[in-house]
């Protein structure tokens, strides 16, 4: 299979258009078989239920060129399941599993050409997606969904290294107690852009949002889950309902206990306590960890030792573990590693 021509090493993280897409509808009360097309584009009634209520879901994953040259993605299992979860709490069809699964394996095998080479640092992004599809005037759950896969190359997160960021306590709320902030819903973004825009005009990479009930506990970002190390190097994640359960934050913690035999705790965390912490990185699929050097609240700064130079050294090994299981230059853990190819 001949590689398309593209200057992998300097992809953007934005859209580009590649050959298929996968395609189920959902209507009657059933899924019918799926296939994949060429055609990117959607045409649906004016009053579809995504455009009236936001009733909408997603995930995103992964594909990318393994050291030995295989095509491969990244626990799609947990993607699958955390997708029929979105879609009961927005009262959507479930996508069964083993459907799903075999969706993003098609979807990738034909879009081959566009996984980036191994050592390009770039990855084939997935993106599956459910959105109601049938009109919806009265507020109500519609009665057609479309499922779709889409694929885009995407470069780097961070092109030459990851430089540790500066984030803001936000005074804006992501996730309401018994809300929606658990699920993966386009909603939840909707809401977060007015607060990542003042953020990155303020100059801040991201938000760090607080629990919206007490405003004293740290909950996450608008994308990423937080990871803490204290300083005699135990990795702590903050426990909430309203939290997005991260597939990256929940792996990096089965590699801190079982690869480097640290101790790991998810339990709530104040916001009074982060100065104690030595590390703070965030976890998400687009960069695996983001390392936080700063946090600013409200003029208060909160500076890590590790600094704003580099990763800090618990955060790197964590970096590096999950990533060499990844890359395949570490035994994985069984189920990790999906090949494709
Ligand atoms: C997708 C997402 C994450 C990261 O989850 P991963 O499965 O690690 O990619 C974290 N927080 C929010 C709000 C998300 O939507």
């Amino acid at each position: 299979m001949e590689k398309k021509n593209l200057d992998w090493s300097n992809l953007d993280f934005g859209y580009i258009q590649t050959d298929k897409r996968y395609v189920s509808n959902f209507k009657d009360g059933a899924w019918d078989d799926g296939c994949l097309t060429s055609d990117a584009s959607i045409v649906l009634n004016e009053c579809a239920g995504v455009f009236q209520y936001a009733q909408t879901v997603f995930e995103g994953l992964k594909a990318y060129t393994t050291e030995d040259g295989k095509i491969v993605t990244f626990r799609p299992d947990l993607n699958a399941e955390r997708m029929i979860d979105s879609a009961k709490r927005l009262e959507m069809p479930a996508f069964p599993k083993e459907r799903f699964i075999d969706a993003v394996t098609q979807t990738v095998k034909a879009n081959a050409a566009w996984v980036p080479p191994f050592g390009s640092g770039a990855t084939l992004y997935i993106r599956p997606y459910m959105f109601g599809s049938s009109p919806v005037i009265g507020v109500s759950p519609a009665a057609e969904y479309q499922f779709r896969i889409l694929t885009t190359p995407v470069g780097p997160y961070f092109k030459g290294g990851a430089k540790p960021i500066t984030i803001k306590v936000s005074d804006f709320d992501r996730a309401a107690p018994h809300g929606t902030g658990h699920i993966k819903a386009g909603l939840n973004y909707a809401m977060s852009l007015h607060a990542i825009v003042t953020a990155h005009e303020e100059g801040y990479a991201e938000n760090m949002y607080l629990d919206a009930a007490t405003r004293t506990k740290v909950e996450e970002t608008g994308g990423a889950n937080f990871i803490f190390i204290t300083k005699d190097k135990k990795v702590v994640t903050p426990k909430s309902s309203s939290i997005l359960p991260s597939i990256t934050r929940r792996s990096l913690l089965y590699v801190a206990k079982e690869y480097l035999g640290l101790e790991t705790e998810e339990r709530e965390v104040t916001l009074e306590e982060v100065p104690e912490f030595a590390e703070c990185g965030l976890c998400g699929t687009a960069a695996v960890v983001s390392p936080v050097g700063k946090i600013v609240d409200h003029g208060r700064e909160i500076c890590f030792a590790s600094g704003m130079d580099e990763m800090g050294p618990v955060t790197k090994q964590l970096y590096d573990t999950l990533t060499g299981i990844q890359m395949g230059r570490i035994e994985a853990p069984e189920g990790w590693i999906h090949v494709i190819e």
